[in-house]
């Protein structure tokens, strides 16, 4: 019988792709946390929580990948983190009562 735990898929390292620093390109990475605040609304405790998320820096430059990101932290579209990085419109206040050109 075989252990289902044990697993005999021989992997050669030089089959498998190098993940790279998006930024520098460097191949080193170390483990980091991402630090997430769980508000007591829905924190399981009813208190302010804090919750770690594993994930991998880039270990020269400190640079985290998007794709090492958990999926639900990752932006969906490169135009939505647009949106987010880019300031919000001033918006433009207009006085119902402005006189109209004409
Ligand atoms: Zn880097």
């Amino acid at each position: 019988m075989t252990d289902p735990n044990q697993r005999s898929v021989k992997i050669n390292a030089s089959d498998l792709t190098d993940i790279k620093c998006d930024k520098c390109g460097d191949l080193r990475f170390e483990p980091v946390f991402l630090l997430k605040r769980v508000s007591a609304l829905i924190s399981p405790t009813g208190k302010d929580e804090t919750a770690p998320i594993p994930t991998f820096a880039c270990y020269a430059c400190g640079h985290i990948n998007l794709g090492l990101l958990p999926r639900e932290m990752r932006p969906q579209t490169s135009e939505e983190q647009k949106i987010v990085s880019s300031k919000l419109p001033e918006l433009s206040v207009v006085s119902p009562d402005s006189p109209t050109k004409e």
